[in-house]
């Protein structure tokens, strides 16, 4: 009957799982906090379930899977929801009276989901590893809890034993079912970004910079584009090699990061060409913040394997409009760029709707 109970109470616990895993690593909710109280409060209702439908040892101590949802938010090491998952469940403990034995369990919930973030930290990489020490964990706090309420005798041991027999069978069964989620979402959010990244750079790709930028240009928003392309860079291949030139090709770009916030988007849309998208800048503004990436670049050292370190410069064309579609915007930023080159590299031309005349700044 015991053993019956607990599949039964299994098989919910595995739908629940399923639906919570999901749930996490949906895109759902756009706020955070949001989903994490989400997801606590529904391993807590699940909890909830397990411990309505417990076993009852006897007419104070209840055996149940409680813990299960708790082991898997601390397999994902989702802290704020395990901590309301277990508030939930510990205190509601008390609803089935106000005992010793409840406080017992009150205590041993929280010693779990302690322990289990604890084992999580430890264990981050190695998922199955961690599943199995997660569930041995609860299972032995859960035992030392019953052992307490209830004592050494022939009912706790086949107890304990009954415990132990489902919960490692459907925990490490609920674990392959996480892992497997898992590893499935981190594949695929690898795939998506080798998809957009620009593998050597890590900056967007031009797939993603022309499907970001189509859309872009119809409504009433300034656009400021800065197109760059570092001077004389066929010089850097040639003179200290093609690897080298990969070398200045990624600090360039880790300047360009640094340089701009998180909301403007940088790309890398060709072999030393790199774009920069920034809304609603004044020219005077966008004007600034290139020089500041110019001189940036101007200034640092670039190192290199086997040379000394060296310094490059690059040229700037900056496109400032309000309105106008996003191709006819880079096409302006590129005829800036092309007059900053004839006008001696290591400079930066704006250029404005308003003034179609490019400014040498
Ligand atoms: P300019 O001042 O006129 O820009 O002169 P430049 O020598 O930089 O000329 P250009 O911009 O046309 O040169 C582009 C060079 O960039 C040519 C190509 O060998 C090199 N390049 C393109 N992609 C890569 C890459 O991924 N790695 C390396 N190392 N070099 C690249
Ligand atoms: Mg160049
Ligand atoms: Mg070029």
């Amino acid at each position: 009957m015991t053993l019956t109970v607990l599949l039964l109470n299994a098989c919910v616990a595995f739908t629940g799982f399923y639906i919570i895993s999901k749930i996490y690593h949906s895109s759902l909710f756009n706020s955070q906090r949001l989903r994490s109280f989400v997801i606590g409060l529904l391993g807590g209702a699940l909890g909830l379930f397990l411990m309505y439908n417990a076993v009852e040892a006897n007419d104070t101590v209840r055996v149940d899977l409680r813990h299960l949802p708790l082991v898997l938010l601390a397999f994902y090491g989702a802290r704020m929801p395990l901590f309301i998952a277990t508030l939930v469940i510990a205190s509601t403990r008390f609803l089935f009276g106000m005992t010793e034995q409840a406080f017992i369990a009150f205590i041993a919930t929280f010693v779990v989901s302690v322990g289990m973030l604890w084992i999580h930290r430890l264990l981050r990489e190695r998922l199955f590893m961690q599943s199995i020490f997660l569930n041995v964990w609860a299972l032995f706090v859960i035992s030392i809890a019953v052992y307490i309420n209830m004592g050494w005798n022939t009912a706790y041991v086949s107890l304990v034993l009954t415990i132990w027999m489902v919960g490692m069978l459907v925990g490490l069964l609920s674990s392959i079912l996480s892992i497997d989620l898992e590893k499935t979402t981190r594949r695929a959010l690898e795939y998506k970004r080798s998809a957009e990244r620009d593998h050597l750079t890590g900056l967007f790709n031009r797939r993603v910079w022309d499907r970001y930028t189509a859309s872009l240009g119809e409504d009433d928003r300034t656009y400021n584009i800065l197109a760059l392309d570092i001077d004389h860079f066929k010089h850097v291949n040639d003179t200290y090699g093609h690897g080298n030139g990969d070398l200045v090709l990624q600090q360039f770009a880790d300047i360009l990061k640094m340089e701009t916030r998180a909301h403007d988007t940088v790309a890398r849309i060709g072999g030393e060409e790199f774009v920069i998208l920034m809304y609603d800048l004044t020219p005077e503004k966008v004007d600034k913040v290139a020089n500041r990436i110019r001189e940036r670049v101007a200034t640092e050292t670039f190192y290199l394997n086997d040379f000394p370190p060296i310094q490059i410069t690059t040229s700037v064309g900056v496109a400032h409009g309000t309105a106008l579609p996003i191709k006819r915007m880079v096409d302006l930023a590129d005829s800036a760029l092309y007059q900053a080159k004839s006008d001696g590299r290591n400079q930066v031309v704006v250029s404005t709707v308003a003034s179609p005349e490019p400014i040498m700044t």
